[in-house]
């Protein structure tokens, strides 16, 4: 049981509604893509994206058809890393509005040749060191740790 106003934030497939002190959780599918999705990043510690077999354009998150043309002929493929920072924005406050201890950074990560990206934390480096287009890496959790969630992810990293 979750503590009042402190959410689980354990997953996609989890929500909490705290201001009736009540826990109502819900799981849902992520649809095929998605699916493809949260088990790579779970089983094989992949990022994929759906390529199009006929435009060739690529998408992230994964879509099930092409958003182009519309063709469901859809290949998975993983993304090529280093990803890079596209944007990212410091937060010093926690949810609550609690003045965090260390500040959280939020980042998009954008991959080169994909549409898209992934909002996610970076982690092992300083606000001050960061900077637009700075290639970054996944860290994933230990694969026995990982519940098929984006938090399976820990943080992005510069990459070395
Ligand atoms: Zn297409």
């Amino acid at each position: 049981m979750a503590e009042p106003n402190k959410p689980p934030y354990t997953g996609m497939n989890t929500l909490h509604w705290n201001e009736s002190n009540i826990d109502n959780y819900y799981e849902f599918p992520a649809g095929f893509a998605g699916s493809k999705f949260f088990y790579e990043l779970k089983e094989n510690g992949k990022i994929v994206a759906s390529s199009c077999k006929k435009c060739g354009k690529i998408e992230l998150p994964p879509k099930a058809f092409c958003v182009d043309c519309f063709d469901t002929e859809i290949e998975y493929i993983e993304v090529d890393l280093p990803g890079y920072v596209y944007t990212y924005s410091i937060s010093f406050y926690d949810l609550d509005g609690s003045k965090l201890e260390k500040p959280i950074i939020w980042a998009l990560i954008a991959f080169d040749e994909v549409e898209g990206g992934i909002i996610h934390r970076l982690g092992e480096v300083d606000p001050e060191d960061i900077y637009i287009g700075m290639d970054v890496v996944p860290e994933f959790r230990p694969k026995e740790d990982r519940t098929g969630s984006i938090l399976d992810i820990k943080y992005f990293k510069p990459a070395l």
